[in-house]
């Protein structure tokens, strides 16, 4: 039985079935109007083509973990920001909340809900709002109706039909999961590279959320709120191909910098443990040289990278993740006591150890290249720690298939 309040946008949504999209979608600033003008294309066919594909890739993928709108969605619900897209998220993702809540009731139980969410499992709280972020929590059966080409219509040029009439870039025959998709190529080709797969990942996720019986102000809120996120989360570094090199250099000098005041340290200075502490704190921190953090997590990093060899992520995280695990227990070190004796075998022992970390981080960083340029296949070294994070931005822990 549905609660009354769900029962009325249902009645509402069937009597409007025909409403389609009529959307523009947005170029980089803000709404393009098309109008009935002719417009300058700023993409060519072909790469509107090899967006759309990759988009629908990205957001029909069935394992969860490679699923850009499940990220978007788990990502809303951890992140407690965007209450509008989790109080509609039935209409992607019907399993994702469970329970009947009523709409004044949403938001509080929503926040009680991930107060005590528990990223493994979930969480199960009897009569109140849950979430279930497992397999079956965040399949999308209106995602799933993109992954078969006989429901998807896509024209060369001209607007795509919609059924009351309105036309545009995209659109769909029926607000019900029985309707088919159109995106025009032809329409979509003003839209710059730059912001052609953002715009139409979210202008699949409009379609997805009409398929989902949502109407255009609903489906519009779905877009846009995809676009910001996408924005915040996916903006492509740019010159990613040189980053590599960046990154090595900038990794090296770091760390020949640290072992060189590793060297001078004075074992006999008078404040020889507080000197140890600064210096341990002064060590290069090794996270951005390797993607900003995007190492633990292959959707983003892809996106981020576009990198030749995406099959080498495995070996790229694993040794990343890795090496910032001995780099972060480089704290735990500490001398026996202060005796002369104690102190000399503290600093060797130091030595060897930041020359080992060094060794290491050569290793991530011919994974890292390897990874983005492709060539040779680097070296598979795997963390030894379970890294903290949500279930689906974990580390691989294995190497490459
Ligand atoms: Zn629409």
């Amino acid at each position: 039985m549905r609660t009354p309040w769900l029962l009325l946008p249902i009645l509402i949504l069937n009597l409007t079935s025909a409403v389609s999209c009529h959307r523009k979608a947005h170029s980089g600033g803000g709404v393009v109007d098309g109008g009935g003008g002719g417009f300058v294309p700023l993409s060519k066919p072909e790469e509107v083509r090899a967006a759309l594909r990759q988009a629908l890739e990205l957001g029909s993928n069935p394992v969860p973990q490679r699923n850009i709108f499940v990220k978007f969605i788990l990502d809303a619900a951890f992140d407690r920001r965007d209450i509008d897209i989790l109080r509609r998220s039935r209409r992607v993702f019907p399993n994702l909340i469970r329970g009947n809540v009523r709409p004044e009731e949403f938001d509080r139980e929503l926040s009680q809900a991930l107060r005590v969410m528990k990223p493994e499992g979930g969480l199960s709280s009897p009569g109140k709002l849950s979430f279930d972020v497992s397999t079956e929590g965040v399949q999308s059966p209106v995602l799933a109706r993109f992954l078969d080409s006989t429901n998807i219509q896509i024209r060369d040029a001209g607007d795509c039909a919609a059924g009351n009439g309105g036309h545009g870039d995209a659109s769909v025959t029926s607000n019900s999961l029985n309707g088919k998709v159109c995106f025009s190529i032809g329409n979509l080709t003003r839209l710059t590279q730059e912001v052609l797969l953002k715009e139409i990942l979210a202008l699949m996720l409009h379609e997805a959320a009409h398929l989902g019986g949502a109407d255009e102000e609903e489906a519009m809120a779905w877009q846009s709120s995809f676009s910001k996120y996408f924005n915040e989360k996916f903006l492509r570094i740019e010159g990613s191909q040189d980053l590599v090199s960046q990154s090595t250099k900038l990794a090296r000098i770091g760390f020949r910098r640290f072992l060189n005041e590793v060297n001078n340290l004075d074992t006999k200075g008078v404040n020889f443990r507080k000197d140890i502490q600064i210096l341990i704190l002064k060590a290069p921190r090794l996270e951005d040289q390797f993607g900003f953090k995007a190492y633990g997590d292959r959707l983003v990093s892809n996106l981020l990278f576009s990198p030749k060899s995406p099959e080498r992520f495995n070996q790229y995280s694993n040794s990343v993740s890795a090496l910032l695990e001995r780099r972060n227990s480089l704290v735990d070190l500490v001398p026996l006591n202060d005796e002369l004796d104690a102190r000399q075998k503290f600093k060797e022992d130091l030595l060897e150890y930041a020359k080992a970390l060094e060794d290491l981080m050569d290793k991530a960083l011919k994974n890292f290249s390897a990874y983005i340029h492709g060539g040779p296949p680097g070296e598979c070294i795997l963390p030894s720690y379970k890294p903290p994070g949500l279930w689906w931005s974990r580390v691989p822990k294995t190497c490459d298939p």
